[in-house]
Parts: C-alpha cells; sequence; structure tokens
C-alpha cells in the first residue's frame, strides 16, 4: 500500500494530486490483438455477440469521441479509448501487503470497544486505520485520503467512539454525499457499539423528516446525514451547532461535487471554533484544499493512495455500433464469469428502462437510482447483495460509496463524465484481494 503521512504545519500540506490519466500502475495500453486475455491466460475471447468484432480499442490510435447523457449540464470531457484499457494489469496479486505498526489493542482504546472490534473479526488495522487513528485520538484535525474499500470508516468512527466513551457529552457530526453512504456509516457505528449505549439519527433528505426530528430529541453522539437536510434540521432549531464537538467529512470531494458547497461552508460557518474537523477524500481538487485551508487547523494529512485498488483491475472497452448495443451486453451477461455486475448508465430513466429490458431478456437485474424511493433503493441494493440479482443498473449519484463484496465486472454501459468519476465506478470490482474487471462501451 502506497501510504505516506504529512506533519502539520503552517499551511496545509497536501499529497500529490491524483493521475488524471490512465491506471495508476499498469499504464493504459492499447490492445493489441495478439495479446493474451489476463483473466482467461489464453487467447483473447470475444466478447462481443452475432459475430460482431471483439471489444478491442478499435482503430488502436487512442480514438475519442464524445459521451453522451451529461449530468447536470456538464460536458463529458474529450473521452480518449486509451485511459479505459489497462490488459494486464502489474497487481493481479494480492494487493501489497501494508505491514501495520499498531494493532487494535495497541491504541489504547477503551475496553468495550476493543471487545466489539474484536468480535467483529478485525485485529489488523488497515493502512488508513493505523496511521490516522493515533492522530484523531490526539484531537488532530486530520485529511485522510482514502476511497471506499479501506476501511476509512472505522479509520473515524473507531477513534470518536473511544473519544464519546471517554467524554460522554461529546457530539459528531457526520456528513456523506448520499443517505446511503449515510445509512452505511451508520450501520457500522451501530456494529461498533454493539452494546455500549451510544446514540445516533440518521438525517438525510428525500425521506420523512418527522421520525428524523423525534430523533433528534433524544440524545445523540452521533448525527449522521447529507448536507442539504442536515442544513434544514439545523435551520429549524433541531439540531444545535452549538453542541457540536466533531464533524467528519465523510467523501468530501463527491459532496463538493454533487453542489453540497453551499450547506458544507454554511454548517461549518455555523459551528463554533474548537471542535475537531476530519476530512475524508478520495481526491484532492482545489475546491477541497479551499476547504481545507479554511476550515481546518494544523491537519495531518494521511494519504493511501487508490493505486492498489484500481491497479488489480482489469479494463478494456466494448465497441458497439448502436442497434447492437444492447444484444452485446446481453450477450456478456450470459456469460459464467459475469456473476455479481454493475452496470453505470447516465440517467435516471435509462438506468430504470435498461434494467426492464435486462429483465425482459431473462437477466435477473435490478436498479438504483434517484427516482426510486429511498426503502425501493434499499430493497435493490439487498438483492444485489444476497445474489438475487446477477445485475444492478444504476446512476453515478445513487451508487455512490455503496459497498458490495465480488462484484465480478463494473460495465460503463454509458460513458463517465469525468475521469475521476470512472475511477469511483471501477473501483466497485477489485476490492481487497479480489481480481474485477471493468469494461467500457464505445461506440464504434
Ligand atoms: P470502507 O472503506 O469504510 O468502505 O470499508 C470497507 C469494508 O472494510 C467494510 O465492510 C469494513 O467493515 C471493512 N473493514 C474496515 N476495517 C477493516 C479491517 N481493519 N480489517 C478488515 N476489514 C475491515
Amino acid at each position: 500500500m502506497n501510504s505516506s503521512i504529512t506533519r502539520p504545519s503552517r499551511k496545509p500540506a497536501f499529497g500529490a494530486r491524483p493521475r488524471t490519466g490512465g491506471s495508476s500502475t499498469g499504464g493504459a495500453r492499447r490492445f493489441n490483438s495478439n495479446s493474451s486475455h489476463p483473466t482467461s491466460g489464453g487467447p483473447r475471447r470475444s466478447f462481443s455477440s452475432g459475430g460482431r468484432r471483439p471489444f478491442s480499442s478499435g482503430s488502436g490510435r487512442g480514438s475519442s469521441q464524445r459521451g453522451g447523457g451529461g449530468r447536470g449540464g456538464r460536458k463529458m470531457q474529450t473521452f480518449d479509448v486509451s485511459k479505459y484499457i489497462n490488459l494486464n494489469p502489474v497487481d493481479t496479486t494480492p494487493e501489497e501487503v501494508y505491514v501495520a505498526k499498531h494493532t487494535f489493542k495497541d491504541f489504547g482504546l477503551e475496553q468495550p470497544l476493543v471487545t466489539t472490534i474484536t468480535n467483529m473479526g478485525l485485529t489488523i488495522p488497515s493502512a488508513i486505520q493505523d496511521q490516522i487513528i493515533p492522530h484523531i485520538l490526539d484531537g488532530h484535525d486530520v485529511v485522510g485520503l482514502a476511497q471506499t474499500g479501506t476501511g476509512k470508516t472505522a479509520a473515524f468512527l473507531v477513534p470518536l467512539i473511544n473519544k464519546t466513551l471517554k467524554q460522554y457529552n461529546r457530539q459528531t457530526l457526520i456528513l456523506a454525499p448520499t443517505r446511503e453512504l449515510a445509512i452505511q456509516v451508520e450501520q457500522e457505528l451501530r456494529r461498533l457499539t454493539d452494546k455500549m449505549k451510544i446514540f445516533s439519527t440518521v438525517c438525510v433528505g428525500g425521506i420523512n423528516i418527522r421520525p428524523q426530528i423525534q430523533g433528534l430529541r433524544r440524545q445523540n453522539h452521533f448525527i449522521i446525514g447529507t448536507p442539504g437536510r442536515v442544513q434544514d434540521l439545523i435551520d429549524r432549531g433541531h439540531i444545535k451547532p452549538g453542541g457540536i464537538t466533531t464533524v467528519v467529512l465523510d467523501e468530501a470531494d463527491r459532496m463538493l461535487d454533487m453542489g453540497f458547497i453551499h450547506d458544507m461552508r454554511k454548517i461549518l460557518q455555523d459551528i463554533p471554533d474548537g471542535h475537531e474537523t476530519l476530512f475524508f477524500s478520495a481526491t484532492m481538487s482545489d475546491t477541497v484544499k479551499g476547504m481545507v485551508f479554511e476550515f481546518m487547523h494544523d491537519p495531518i494529512t494521511v494519504s493511501v493512495r487508490k493505486k492498489d485498488i484500481i491497479g488489480s483491475i482489469t479494463q478494456d472497452v466494448v465497441h458497439y455500433e448502436l442497434h447492437t448495443k444492447f444484444d452485446t451486453l446481453v450477450a456478456l451477461l450470459k456469460k459464467p464469469e459475469f456473476t455479481r455486475v454493475m452496470i453505470f448508465g447516465a440517467m435516471k430513466h435509462s438506468v430504470e428502462k435498461l434494467s426492464q429490458e435486462l429483465i425482459k431478456a431473462g437477466i435477473k437485474a435490478d436498479a438504483i437510482h434517484g427516482n426510486k424511493s429511498h426503502p425501493q433503493r434499499q430493497r435493490s441494493l439487498t438483492n444485489f447483495k444476497t445474489g438475487r440479482v446477477q445485475v444492478l443498473v444504476a446512476t453515478d449519484v445513487a451508487a455512490r460509496g455503496i459497498h458490495v463484496d465480488d462484484v465480478s465486472h463494473v460495465i460503463n454501459y454509458d460513458l463517465p463524465n469525468t475521469y475521476e468519476d470512472y475511477v469511483h465506478r471501477i473501483g466497485r470490482t477489485g476490492r481487497a484481494d479480489k481480481r474485477g474487471m471493468a469494461l467500457t462501451f464505445v461506440t464504434k
């Protein structure tokens, strides 16, 4: 694991900007028809249907095209096919093992927490946990550069739970970009605080605010929510910024991408000085840097690069002609190795339509997008997690931060808007020491 710590300085220091092109390990390669397929170990197989050309980089000249279905009017960047191909990822073996300096028993955590962590089967801290937990326990502001799948949630929850056990009147506000992520954070909190009298309320948009208001009337050690709803509840007087001792911004870059900057700034401005601020972000854009500079005090930056994560993913493109796009997809999904597949589409309605068409074609599929109610989205996610459906079709926003084990393939049926979206999408597969494959549909 490639990780680094930056010591505090007067100005916050940051790790290098993430690469914006190519695979971070193997480098982008163009398809060479003589190359062997990394997962088959033999000659390259065709994934196309009806005797069509197997997917390849087409012209082999790094062809560019415009993506369709831009989100919120954003223009798709010029699409460089070569960035989406990495046929021989260097890191297909289990990722380089990070040698942790601590065990969970070494952090000086309260005994009930150590017991719960042990009962959860967690013994060795992940890289981000190993490096950042001591700083959070010491009361430093921290910037954690880590994406989902690195154990970042426990990296901030464990020390914050510990602090709460020692000082029962603490209150932590955790902001997350989506309701799914907020709920996942709460689920992890519940697992980590099993049998402890630590309480929380989830405050997310798109669902009835009344139960949230009820929940906020009781004592809460943790309030976990999306910025818009949290701001609304602050405005209505149900969340009192004066009582908040710690703020966590989880996936800060995604919150900014989703247009929450105004709410985030307002919330941070409302909370009195003296609180701790913990920033977690997969990437460090200029806007994130600006917020860190404005709202944090001498933060310590711990960077766990995603090199190991996307480096383990075989990436390729699927060339299609418009009238065969759907058939090409179905032919892929019928292959036995496509066991658990996430398909990304550009728009809510096209995602829903694609899932319905797949069902008609005999594929067990479900969809997750913003036009579905919260319980419907949760149901779809459960269907996918438990294997009741083989395929989950999703929009970027709905899929953000969700964690599903053993996703064999990610298919970009519609192009992502940005390379960062691409990295987020394909990060759903190839998690931990599993191999994964990402396929991106591009026109011939
Ligand atoms: P996250 O990066 O927070 O989305 O975590 C991804 C998954 O890793 C979650 O299912 C966690 O329960 C799990 N996890 C967190 N910490 C550890 C650890 N130290 N060892 C093994 N698994 C972990």
